[in-house]
């Protein structure tokens, strides 16, 4: 059953290791231009969440506008392509709180990926942030931690944070996923 399938960090660390990472893309998202207005809702100077960032370049992006951008991510060589495809200088600093975890950051200080499993995070980590970008995030979590994600994304954002979330809509039974098939309803069960 698709609902049971397990994809390992392991098995996301070998296909960043192979260069399998077709969800990658080089143009920004066309969905976060058009929702740009109903995630920054006219406030400037935000913190924007990129839970599973990859090496999304609309990090960059939302970073170049003024918001400070926040991602965490599993592979170390995602992070590293991220800064050196962008030219970004950063410097890396250990998370105390969080064992094997690090931090990079852009010299700039407006770009922080954190290098370790999304579950290893916190509010008291990571602070509460403004809005949250989720593309290929909640359909790249493991079924079994849908539950366990949702809970901990609700505790990172603050009131009036607003969240767009990009899912895939295809016949489960035909592709096994990644990216999972998520029925509205279960997002709506999720988040509320
Ligand atoms: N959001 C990105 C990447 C999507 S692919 C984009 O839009 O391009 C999912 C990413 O999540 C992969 O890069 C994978 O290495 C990472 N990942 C998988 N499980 C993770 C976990 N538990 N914590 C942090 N990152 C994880």
């Amino acid at each position: 059953s698709p609902n049971e399938r397990v994809v390992t960090e392991e098995e996301w660390l070998q296909k960043w290791e192979m260069g399998n990472i077709g969800f990658h893309k080089e143009e920004g998202h066309p969905l976060l231009q058009k929702y740009l207005d109903v995630l920054l809702n006219g406030r400037s100077g935000l913190r924007i969440f990129f839970p599973l960032c990859g090496k999304a370049i609309e990090m960059k992006w939302l970073a170049d506008m003024g918001h400070s951008a926040v991602g965490v991510e599993v592979s170390k060589q995602a992070v590293k392509e991220f800064f050196s495809e962008h030219s970004l200088p950063y410097c890396e600093e250990p998370v105390p709180e969080t064992s094997g975890a690090k931090m990079f950051q852009s010299t700039t200080g407006n770009i922080s990926l954190y290098c370790c499993s999304i579950y290893d995070l916190s509010s008291s980590i990571v602070g509460k942030f403004d809005g949250v970008w989720d593309r290929g995030a909640l359909v790249a979590v493991n079924p079994c931690d849908r539950q366990r994600y949702a809970n901990l994304m609700i505790s990172l954002v603050g009131k009036n944070s607003s969240c767009l979330l990009v899912t895939v809509s295809y016949d489960p039974n035909k592709h096994k996923g990644p990216p999972f098939y998520v029925p509205e309803s279960e997002i709506k069960s999720l988040f509320g």
